[in-house]
C-alpha cells in the first residue's frame, strides 16, 4: 500500500502515518521527495487492509493499493489450476464441460425432455432453476421444492449431475442435499450471508458474476466461499451492464484471459443470459471457448415458444445439437476437447 502525503505535509503528520503502520505490525519505507513524502506500507496482508486506515489521517493526500484485495482465489496463493470434480465430471481440466437445460424447471415432462436432449447432444450437467430470483415479484418464481424433486428424478433417469440456484442462506442445506452443484446468481454475488453459508457447506458451487461488478470484486466474493473451507468454486461470466442495449448484457469475453491470469479457479461462461436472444448464443458460446473458458452454461428448452421464463434466449433441441457439433472444432483449435 502506498500512502502519498500532501505537499509540504508536516513531520508530525508523516510520523502519524508511520505510527499507525507500526501499531498494525506493518513495516514502512519512506521516500522523501523535495515537496512530497511517499510512505510505502509493507506487510503480507496489506491487500486485506482497508485503505481508510491511512486515508483518514491528517496530511494524507491519497492511498493506493498495490496488493489485490482477494487472496485465496489468487494465483499467487495457489499457482496450479483448480479442478472441481462433480460426480466424475472434471471442471477446469482439458475437457470443456457443457451444462445445459431450461432456465426454470416448469414440469416433469419439460425437464425430462430437456435432460434427454442435452445428454444425447453431449452435455454432461443438467441445469434448471427451482428457485428463480425474478426482477419482478409478479413473475413466475419457480416450482421451489417440487422443482428440486424433479431435478433429483431427472438425475436418476439420466445419470447427469444437476446444477440449480440457491437464493437464500436458509435454503442452502436443502438445495445442497438435492443438487450436485449450487448456483449463486448474478443478483446474489455479493450476498455475503449466502456465500458464507455455502462456504461452510463445502458443496461445489458456481459463482456468477454480478452484472455491475468488477473482476476484482468478483474474486473477492469468491474468497468468502474459499475462506469457509469450500475449495470447489467455479466462476461463471454471464455479461455485465453497459450502455449497449442490443444484447441483454455485454458478454465480457476479456474477463476470461484476465481470470486465467489472476485466479486458479475454473471459469465457465453463460452465453444465454448475456445474449438475451437465441440467435446470438452460438457465436458467444464459440467466442467463450476460443478465449479459454473451461465450460458453458446454456439454456435449452424442449419448446422455447411455451417457456415460462427466458424462452427467447433458449435454444431448441436441434439448435443445441448443432451448436454442440460446431463447438468441437473450436475446442480442438485451442487444444481442448468437449
Ligand atoms: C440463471 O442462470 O438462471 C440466472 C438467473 O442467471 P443470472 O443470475 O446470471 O441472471
Ligand atoms: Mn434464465
Amino acid at each position: 500500500m502506498i500512502v502519498e502525503m500532501r505537499t509540504h505535509a508536516t513531520q508530525r503528520e508523516i510520523d502519524g502515518v508511520v505510527e499507525r503502520a507500526k501499531s498494525l505490525n506493518l513495516g514502512v519505507q519512506l521516500n522523501l521527495g523535495t515537496d512530497k513524502t511517499v510512505v510505502a506500507i509493507l506487510g503480507s496482508n496489506t491487500g486485506q487492509l482497508s485503505t481508510d486506515v491511512f486515508a483518514v489521517l491528517p496530511g494524507v493526500e491519497r492511498v493506493a493499493r498495490i496488493m489485490k484485495p482477494y487472496k485465496l482465489a489468487s494465483r499467487e496463493f495457489k499457482p496450479k489450476d483448480t479442478i472441481v470434480s462433480v460426480d466424475g465430471v472434471d471442471i477446469g481440466g482439458k475437457r470443456i464441460v457443457i451444462m445445459a437445460g431450461p432456465c426454470a424447471v416448469e414440469s416433469e415432462k419439460q425437464l425430462m425432455d430437456a435432460a434427454r436432449v442435452i445428454k444425447k447432444a453431449g452435455a454432461s450437467v443438467l441445469r434448471g432453476g427451482a428457485f428463480k430470483p425474478r426482477t419482478s415479484p409478479f413473475s413466475f418464481q419457480g416450482l421451489e421444492k417440487a422443482g428440486l424433486e424433479l431435478l433429483i428424478k431427472a438425475r436418476k433417469q439420466t445419470g447427469l449431475p444437476v446444477i440449480t440456484e440457491v437464493v437464500e442462506p436458509r435454503a442452502v442445506p436443502l438445495v445442497a442435499k438435492c443438487a450436485d452443484i449450487l448456483q449463486v446468481g448474478a443478483r446474489n454475488m455479493q450476498n455475503y450471508a449466502l456465500l458464507t453459508k455455502i462456504g461452510k457447506s463445502r458443496h461445489p458451487v458456481v459463482l456468477k458474476r454480478g452484472f455491475s461488478c468488477t473482476v476484482t470484486e468478483w474474486l473477492t466474493a469468491a474468497d468468502y466461499l474459499l475462506a469457509e473451507g469450500n475449495s470447489q468454486v467455479i466462476l461463471c461470466e454471464r455479461g455485465i451492464r453497459t450502455f449497449e442495449d442490443s444484447t441483454r448484457f455485454s458478454l465480457d469475453i476479456g474477463s476470461i484471459p484476465v481470470l486465467k491470469r489472476f485466479t486458479h479457479l475454473p471459469v465457465i461462461v453463460d452465453p444465454s443470459h448475456a445474449a438475451g436472444h437465441y440467435s446470438y448464443v452460438p457465436a458467444l458460446a464459440k467466442a467463450a471457448i476460443a478465449a479459454g473458458a473451461d465450460g458453458l452454461l446454456i439454456e435449452v428448452h424442449p419448446n422455447p415458444k411455451e417457456a415460462l421464463v427466458d424462452g427467447l434466449q433458449s435454444l431448441t433441441p436441434s439448435d443445441f445439437s448443432r451448436l454442440m457439433r460446431e463447438l468441437r472444432p473450436v475446442a480442438e483449435s485451442v487444444g481442448r476437447h468437449i
